[in-house]
Order: C-alpha cells, then sequence, then structure tokens
C-alpha cells in the first residue's frame, strides 16, 4: 500500500526530494487528486502511464507554479496571459503550442502542451520545493470514476505508487475546463469545468466554440476525449428528471440518485440525493464520491439525475453522459432517446 503523508515542511520536502529522483507522488488539487511526475523526464513521465494503464495517445496536463515556469513550458499568447491574470491559479487548463523542453511522451507527440496552476496550497508548495512543472492526470486507473480524497487514490492505485499526499477532499470536484488556444483568435472549449465557456468569452471577448461531446467510443475530437470515461464498474442510467413513484415501486436492487434525496423517500435504502440542495457547486463536490461509493455496494444499475444546466452543471453532466456510455454504443443526443439527452 501506499504511504499517505501529511502537508508538513518535512514532508512536503521529502516528496519534491523523490520527485525530483523521477518517481510518482499523488498530490491534492481543487479539481481532483493528481498523479504527479516531474514533467521535463521522459523516463518519470512514462511511469504515469504505466502506473494508471493510459494509453500513451492521452497527453498529460501540465501543473505549473508561476506564469515564469508555463512560459519554460509554453509559447504565451497574449489570450493565454490574459487568461492565466483571470483564472490562474485556478482550474483552467490551456493547450498551447509547446516549447522544447517538454517531452513527446507528454503531449502524445503532438506540438502542443495543455498547462495549468493548481489553486491547492498543498499542491503550490510542492511545486515550489521541487521546482520543476509536474506532469499530473488524474490519479486513477485510467477510464475510472475520478478520485477526490487521498483514500479513493489508495483505494485505485495504492499498490501501483508509493507516495500519497493528503490535502483532504477536492474542493470543485471534476476535472480542470480544457480550452484549445493553439489557434488564439479560435478558441475552442474541449472540456467543460468549473470556469465556463462565458467566463472565458467575456476575458478573451471572442466567442469560444464548443467541442460536443462525441457521439462514439470511436470518435476522438481532442486526444484523450474518449466518450466512455470517468466510469464505475456498475452500469449508469443517466436522466434529465427522475421519478420518485417509479423509484419506489421498481427492483430494490437498483439505486436512484436524485438531485436532492426527497423527503417522501423516508427511509427507502435504495435512494439518494447528490446533495443537500441542487447547487451545483455541491453536486460537483459530492459527484465522485457518491459514484465510488455506489460502485461498491452491488447495486444491479445506478440512476442518477442530471444537474441543472448551464455553469458548472454542464460539466457535471458531461461527466454523467461519459460515466452511463457504454462501450462502443452511441452517445445520447438532443432530441434522441429517453430521458438521457442533455
Ligand atoms: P486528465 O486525465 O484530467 O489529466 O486530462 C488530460 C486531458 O487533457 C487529456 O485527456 C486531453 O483531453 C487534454 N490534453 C492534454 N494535453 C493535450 C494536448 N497537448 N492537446 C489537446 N488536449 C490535451
Ligand atoms: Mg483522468
Amino acid at each position: 500500500m501506499a504511504k499517505i503523508y501529511r502537508g508538513t515542511k518535512g514532508n512536503l520536502q521529502f516528496l519534491a526530494q523523490r520527485l525530483r529522483a523521477g518517481e510518482l507522488v499523488a498530490v491534492p488539487s481543487e479539481t481532483v487528486y493528481g498523479l504527479a511526475a516531474d514533467a521535463l523526464s521522459a523516463s518519470a513521465c512514462r511511469k504515469i502511464f504505466r502506473a494508471k494503464g493510459r494509453p500513451p495517445s492521452d497527453p498529460l496536463i501540465v501543473h505549473v507554479g508561476s506564469v515564469g515556469q508555463a512560459g519554460s513550458v509554453a509559447e504565451l499568447s497574449d489570450a493565454a496571459r490574459q487568461l492565466m491574470r483571470k483564472f490562474w491559479p485556478g482550474p483552467l487548463t490551456m493547450v498551447l503550442p509547446k516549447k522544447p523542453a517538454v517531452p513527446e511522451v507528454v503531449t502524445s507527440g503532438q506540438p502542443s502542451v495543455a498547462i495549468r496552476m493548481p489553486a491547492h496550497p498543498l499542491f503550490l508548495k510542492l511545486l515550489a520545493e521541487t521546482g520543476t512543472p509536474l506532469a499530473a492526470p488524474s490519479a486513477n486507473p485510467f477510464g475510472y470514476v475520478s478520485p477526490t480524497t487521498a483514500q479513493h487514490v489508495q483505494d485505485g492505485l495504492g499498490k501501483r505508487i508509493k507516495y500519497i499526499l493528503e490535502g483532504g477532499a477536492s474542493e470543485v470536484g471534476v476535472e480542470s475546463t480544457i480550452v484549445d488556444l493553439r489557434d488564439p483568435r479560435r478558441p475552442r472549449l474541449l472540456r467543460p469545468g468549473k470556469i465556463t465557456k462565458a467566463d472565458l468569452e467575456r476575458v478573451l471577448g471572442v466567442k469560444v466554440e464548443l467541442v460536443p461531446t462525441p457521439d462514439s467510443t470511436a470518435a476522438m475530437l481532442a486526444p484523450g476525449m474518449m466518450l466512455r470515461h470517468y466510469s464505475p464498474h456498475t452500469p449508469v442510467i443517466a436522466h434529465r428528471k427522475l421519478s420518485l413513484k417509479r423509484a419506489l415501486s421498481g427492483d430494490a436492487r437498483e439505486a436512484w440518485v436524485f438531485l436532492t434525496r426527497p423527503a417522501a423517500a423516508k427511509a427507502a435504502k435504495n435512494i439518494f440525493g447528490w446533495a443537500e440542495t441542487s447547487s451545483s457547486r455541491q453536486v460537483a463536490h459530492n459527484l465522485f464520491a457518491l459514484l465510488r461509493k455506489l460502485d461498491g455496494q452491488s447495486w444491479k444499475n445506478i440512476h442518477v439525475e442530471y444537474a441543472q444546466r448551464g455553469g458548472l452543471g454542464d460539466a457535471i453532466n458531461d461527466r454523467l453522459t461519459r460515466a452511463a456510455a457504454k462501450t462502443g454504443t452511441r452517445a445520447p443526443h438532443k432530441g434522441r432517446g429517453k430521458g438521457l439527452s442533455i
């Protein structure tokens, strides 16, 4: 099993030294926990792919501790600098032309690199202590639900890694927004997150193109954008709106996750709520922890209710659509299928 370290000065110095020596350390961030390695070392980054079982075609996000460090790994356009000023440190990843210092394994051979400055204070301290940018995808076996606590990392990767930094439950709870800024005049939203398309448009002063969820598992609009992802082992069925009547009268071995748990569900053991209120902030914060918990409880199916549309709700619904996607099937589309479109 991996050892879980509290964020003391001595522990941070030790973990930074392990990172500089080319080892992997799982780190807390405000989005989800990441599995970090020295981003400038190809051999260290290869270990990330091995530990996660991640295909080499899925590039890694490089985390930086300063704008100066960002400039050492990517070409920074004015648009990129504007977004950094407004949203960093924070859950916004930018895809930019890469600098030669970044090994090919990090970017899956592409001339672009994805970069972000995380907001979690311990991650920032570790970056400062290590002195090198850190490549870090989510710290989970590839394709499974992302981890939002140190224990989640232990559960999924504890046998494959040695070091986990404890930083509490991830505040946001879903992965960063990814914006493609390779052409700063034509920004594209590759992955929805807490920073919304409207937030980006307000700062950039141009329209941001929405890259839709791909409509088959094979389709990949950008590297790593597989349809089925973030998926529990138990089948997930996503609904625009859940019916309490149907949940109460159905098979007791099916779980139902409402936006908030209906009071009329009384003591029914198979009825849950994402959060105390229907606020997307709360739903996102609890999303992956509840999916993981239910996945450990041998339900036949997990029925889930989509979040309210817009803002962070769109990011939640993107993850739920992917969690519910079956390998080799088509994704739900607006106006097609029953209750599944978002
Ligand atoms: P994560 O699993 O949260 O680390 O997400 C990493 C994701 O960032 C990948 O799956 C890609 O969708 C995206 N990404 C990383 N690097 C690039 C890149 N150079 N170009 C386009 N997308 C990228
Ligand atoms: Mg991931």
